[in-house]
């Protein structure tokens, strides 16, 4: 073969698998997760998702009454492609923390045993799979704490769950990694200039954006309102040919595909 055929394959070769690794052949991925199970989730944003035919991925709380109250409504949820995730049984979060008034004594992570957060989390993972039938899952860790007396529970975990979000506010780069503690921006107040600003950035930097959303439209100290969550739903569609929007799981699969070591 000639050596300019050579290189011109080489450079094929090359720039293909510069183009795989990107995100689905998408210059950028978007998730959209939703936490703590709240009637909004079924009421408003299930229905603008679909109307849009987006996905998202909700982190709930297993006792939280409108997962228990409304169980075959999450799983028709299933049926419309959406993961269900596992945000605990009762969403623990560690009472010795500067701004954590509302964490109850029954309740508060810093009392917990590693034994005792691990096997709610396992629990919550049986009453999903009960509903929807799968056996990976993704977790989001309640309030962002990761450990238990100090120790970072998660490594008693990492049989359970494929992969993990935080909330600290980073765009998740191409290449390895550490899916168990995943960054996500936590929305409270934006505009939806301001969240579009956000995912231009991720496409600028060819990265994943991870939405972290609490109430759309109200039920939530933590809000968005409807019109900049629809919004920024609009764009994402508007601009679907360039915006990869899986799911936090097939985010988390895609990666590990890709040759992630972490
Ligand atoms: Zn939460």
């Amino acid at each position: 073969m000639k050596l300019s055929r050579l290189l011109t394959l080489a450079f094929f070769l090359l720039s293909y698998s510069a183009f795989a690794q990107q995100w689905n052949k998408k210059q950028a991925a978007v998730v959209l997760t939703y936490d703590d199970a709240l009637n909004t989730h079924l009421d408003q944003v299930v229905p603008v998702l679909d109307s849009f035919h987006l996905k998202g991925t909700f982190f709930l709380t297993a006792a939280s009454p409108a997962f228990t109250k409304r169980l075959s409504e999450w799983k028709k949820v299933v049926a419309n492609k959406h993961e269900l995730a596992n945000h605990t049984l009762f969403h623990p979060c560690n009472g010795s923390q500067p701004g954590r008034g509302f964490v109850t004594p029954d309740y508060d992570l810093a009392t917990y045993s590693v034994r005792r957060i691990t096997d709610e989390i396992r629990m919550t993972n049986a009453v999903l799979q009960a509903l929807d039938g799968k056996k990976e899952r993704t977790f989001a860790y309640p309030c962002g704490d990761t450990t238990v007396d100090g120790k970072p529970y998660m490594e008693e975990l990492k049989g359970d769950l494929v992969a993990a979000r935080g909330v600290h506010g980073e765009l998740v780069p191409q290449g390895p990694t550490d899916l168990y503690n995943v960054g996500s921006f936590m929305i409270n107040g934006q505009t939806g200039e301001e969240l579009i600003k956000l995912v231009k950035q991720a496409e600028k930097n060819k990265s994943m954006i991870v939405f972290l959303f609490h109430g759309v439209g109200g039920e939530h100290s933590l809000n968005v309102s409807l019109e900049a969550h629809r919004q920024l739903l609009q764009y994402l569609k508007a601009n679907e040919k360039t915006l990869w929007n899986p799911t936090f799981i097939e985010a988390a699969n895609f990666i590990r595909a890709s040759g992630n070591k972490k």
